[in-house]
């Protein structure tokens, strides 16, 4: 009795199983996008090799409905599934997007500059959304400049700017915009808080890093330095990092940008010439001035407090 009961369950099973199948079978069958496929395809198509390809069909009309919900279970977000012959069978492809692309490509430019500690508003900064004050044309058009000449010829030396002035003008969001116009342009650039990077320099001499992280940097394409002064240096910093920067990029002729709180005179008497320890340096202030004045051009910025508004 018991086999027997065994085996009725079985053959229900078996045949509940195939109702299922048909009904899925005439459910794909159903749908435009596959009657239209057999239509296209018919004369290669025989009747064995639809059965054959039941399961890439069944797979095709559940992922298409999941990509029409944009449904996260899909399998391949971003990519819409098609119909394609492979040989005898009918087989499915996932082909990116429109969106997928165009995100990728977001992505690629994204990636195009390096912002080390910078704040994530400057990390979205875009000259297309600017924008222009009084204060901040100058600087923009002095940008926009860098960013023709460079364009027409990224092998040639051009002087970078130093913006100058007060806080919360704009001088980093410029940078950030800039730095992402000439990702467009596929161009690469390094744009990193100064301040953060002189911390991270003293640490990295325990760890033994000091001289690959300083190449990375000095080697950038092109390189913006900001809030340069924010804090006082050791003579270390100032001589052996900024310095070393600094006359790498003049010898390799490579754009260099810079902004600050300081005007270049400030930054040289009353911030580059005294040492952390009180030392008055101005000898070793002025060289360092002097190539900081050689890569790039003084612009002013001062104007009024946009932050918090
Ligand atoms: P600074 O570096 O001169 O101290 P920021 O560049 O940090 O000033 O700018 C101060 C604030 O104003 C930031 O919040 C920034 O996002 C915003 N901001 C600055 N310039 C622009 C601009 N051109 N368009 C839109 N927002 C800006
Ligand atoms: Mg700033």
């Amino acid at each position: 009795m018991e086999d027997v009961g065994k085996e009725m369950t079985k053959v229900i099973n078996q045949r509940d199983w195939s109702e299922r199948f048909d009904k899925l079978v005439q459910e794909v069958l159903k749908d435009p996008d596959v009657i239209k496929f057999i239509e296209e395809h018919q004369a290669e198509l025989t009747k064995e090799d639809i059965d054959k390809s039941y399961s890439k069909l069944y797979e095709f009309v559940q992922e298409k409905r999941k990509f029409k919900l944009n449904e996260p279970t899909m399998i391949a977000p971003g990519y819409e599934p098609k119909l394609f012959m492979n040989f005898h069978y009918i087989d499915v492809t996932y082909v990116p997007t429109e969106a997928l692309l165009a995100r990728q490509k977001e992505e690629e430019i994204r990636n195009r500059v390096k912002a080390m500690d910078m704040p994530r508003d400057i990390r979205e900064a875009s000259m297309d959304y600017f924008e222009i004050t009084a204060e901040r044309k100058v600087a923009l058009q002095a940008a926009f400049d860098f960013v023709s000449k460079y364009k027409e010829n990224p092998k040639q030396f051009h002087q970078g700017l130093y913006l100058q002035g007060s806080f919360g003008v704009g001088k980093t969001y410029l940078l950030g915009a800039l730095a992402q116009e000439l990702a467009e342009y596929g161009y690469r650039t390094t744009l990193m808080h100064f301040p953060t990077f002189a911390v991270e320099m003293k640490q990295s001499i325990a760890q033994n890093t000091t001289g690959d992280k300083l190449d990375a940097v000095k080697k950038a394409p092109i390189l913006m330095l900001d809030d340069i002064g924010a804090d006082s240096m050791s003579s270390w910093i100032r001589d052996d990092v900024l310095g070393v920067i600094l006359q790498y990029r003049m010898q390799e002729q490579l754009p260099t940008f810079f902004s600050s709180n300081f005007s270049m005179k400030q930054l040289e008497k009353e911030h580059l010439s005294v040492t952390q320890r009180g030392e008055d340096e101005p000898l070793k202030a002025k060289r360092i001035m002097e190539r900081i004045r050689y890569l790039a051009r003084e612009i002013n910025m001062i104007g009024e407090n946009r932050r918090h508004q």
